[in-house]
């Protein structure tokens, strides 16, 4: 006997062993069982979730020679033969290699003639937002008015691109990506039946992989069965996969709660040697990141059964929340910059630095960056010590202006927003913005687009009200929402409260001014600019 593929083996037969689609499952069960059935359903979703496997189920459902049934026997000529593939009735179209308006016609050629041998002819078009635009026409005559014997399933990965006129046509089914969840489980169920074994952290690793597509999953089972020949363990599956020894990880991760470069960067090397690639490396370590983030936050999200659930709760307690932030978000952006960096190694090695770099020194002092490629006028460094943004965001001519308007006003806006009488979200107005311009009777506020909730008209009104009640006269107010430098109030608060404890990395964090930086210019921090408080 020939082997046959688990994917295949295992492809599901019937609604009920379709896994994770319970929803549409549901609606169309019940349509079945009600006899309300639609000439064209479109099925959407990413590759590898069922939409064909679900095509071919409800195939069966309509030609099932037992009746319309939501529960197809699978045991007659129509059910097995659909199963089978060569059942006369079932047209099944990749739309992806028959784009054109003449395989349209073919297939209205043959919707003219009535099945012979099922109830319905049902046409099965994959991929169908491939077809071009001709094709779609043709096909629009035939869903108008379309034979009582004929139906359309249509399957789609991306259904902005099919025309509204067809989907308005369609009765649509949304297919969920599977979870890891019911992947690892499925995985370990059809292990069971084909009496193989697996480590279960050989499956989470297949589960992940397979990124929410169980025909992806089943496949790489299948790699994994040949290439472990016996008991599907992590170490055979980790190597079939590239995947990184999570051990480099730990280390990297532990060296890194104890700063140690020299530690950080000979894990570096050794992987290197072993010509691992740093591509994954950086992904899995941000994966690990979002698990050791989970364990400080929800500790039961975790699962139990982690083979290194341990070492993932001893560096929880050794980050705090925010330190975990940005050590993800580092190995985000090394991720996406490795191929611009001058090579692998160089581009790995540089985002732990950063990750390095952005860290407390032990004299807490804080680290910000001081290498920004486009930073507002002066706000280089910035002292903790001092810890008020260096520069005003306001231009000097605004400064005179201001000037001009009394001496109650002396340009410093995050000064004066906490001066100002108000409270609750119109605070957060003032303390959030910077200062744009102020002639002394109309002020423009800059308002990053993270807190634009708070220019909402009442908070506005408030903010203005209590101007008026400042400078003695009506100010009008504009609030500008887009990219602040971070000359706020709330942002020296921070910056001055967290240099108090030594927690460097929290005002980062917090401050939109250096996610911007980070995110939009690449901005990197120099250690040394550090200066202790
Ligand atoms: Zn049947």
């Amino acid at each position: 006997m020939s082997y046959q593929v688990l994917a295949r083996k295992w492809r599901p037969r019937t609604f009920s062993s379709l896994v994770g689609q319970e929803h549409v499952v549901r609606a169309l069960t019940h349509a079945l069982e009600q006899n309300r059935l639609h000439h064209a359903y479109l099925f959407t979703g990413t590759r590898g979730v069922g939409k064909t496997t679900l095509a071919r189920i409800l195939a069966k459902a309509l030609n099932c020679e037992t009746g319309i049934t939501a529960t197809p026997c699978g045991i007659c000529s129509a059910c097995t033969e659909i199963d089978s593939g060569r059942f006369v009735d079932l047209i099944e179209i990749d739309a992806a290699t028959n784009t054109g308006i003449d395989n349209m016609r073919e297939l209205q050629d043959n919707a003219v003639y009535a099945p012979t041998r099922g109830r319905f002819k049902v046409f099965v078009i994959d991929e169908v937002h491939m077809l071009s635009k001709q094709a779609f026409n043709s096909m629009l005559k035939t869903f108008e008015e379309p034979p009582e014997h004929i139906k359309f399933i249509l399957a789609t990965t991306d259904p902005q691109k099919i025309p509204v006129t067809v989907l308005s046509r369609c009765l649509q089914f949304n297919l969920k990506q599977m979870s890891r969840e019911a992947i690892y489980e499925h995985l370990g169920y059809i292990l069971q039946q084909e009496k193989t074994t697996a480590e279960p952290a050989a499956l989470r690793l297949i589960a992940h992989a397979a990124q929410g597509s169980m025909r992806d999953a089943l496949s790489l089972l299948d790699q994994a069965i040949a290439y472990a020949g016996g008991k599907v363990s992590e170490e055979a599956v980790r190597a079939m996969l590239g995947a990184i020894d999570q051990d480099y990880l730990f280390r990297l991760l532990d060296a890194l709660a104890q700063q140690d470069i020299k530690a950080m960067l000979a894990v570096a090397d050794e992987m290197e040697s072993r010509s691992l690639s740093f591509d994954s490396a950086l992904q899995d370590l941000a994966a690990l990141l979002h698990q050791i983030a989970l364990a400080q936050s929800a500790p039961d999200a975790l699962g139990q059964d982690l083979p290194e659930r341990e070492r993932i709760l001893a560096l929880a307690r050794q980050f705090d929340a925010e330190e975990l932030q940005l050590h993800y978000q580092i190995a985000l952006h090394g991720r996406r910059d490795l191929p611009l960096a001058p090579d692998e190694y160089a581009g790995f090695s540089m985002s732990l630095m950063r990750m390095l770099a952005f860290r407390p020194d032990q004299a807490g002092a804080v680290a910000v960056p001081a290498s920004a490629k486009k930073k507002p006028e002066g706000a280089a460094v910035q002292d903790p010590g001092t810890a008020a943004p260096a520069a005003p965001a306001f231009r000097p001519e605004a400064r005179s202006a201001a000037d001009a308007a009394g001496a109650a006003f002396d340009g410093d806006w995050p000064k004066l927003a906490n001066q100002l009488k108000v409270s609750g979200v119109a605070r957060q107005l003032a303390q959030q913005s910077e200062l744009r311009n102020f002639d002394g009777e109309s002020m423009e506020l800059g308002l990053a687009h993270s807190a634009k909730h708070l220019a909402e008209r009442i908070y506005q009104d408030k903010l203005r009200a209590a101007l008026h009640g400042y400078f003695g006269k009506p100010v009008a107010l504009k609030i500008v929402i887009g990219e602040i430098s971070g000359n706020t109030a709330a942002v020296q608060a921070q910056t001055e409260r967290q240099a108090r404890q030594g927690k460097a990395l929290e005002a980062i964090q917090g401050d939109a001014f250096v996610r911007e930086l980070m995110d939009n210019f690449d901005a990197t921090i120099v250690g040394d600019s550090v200066k202790p408080s």
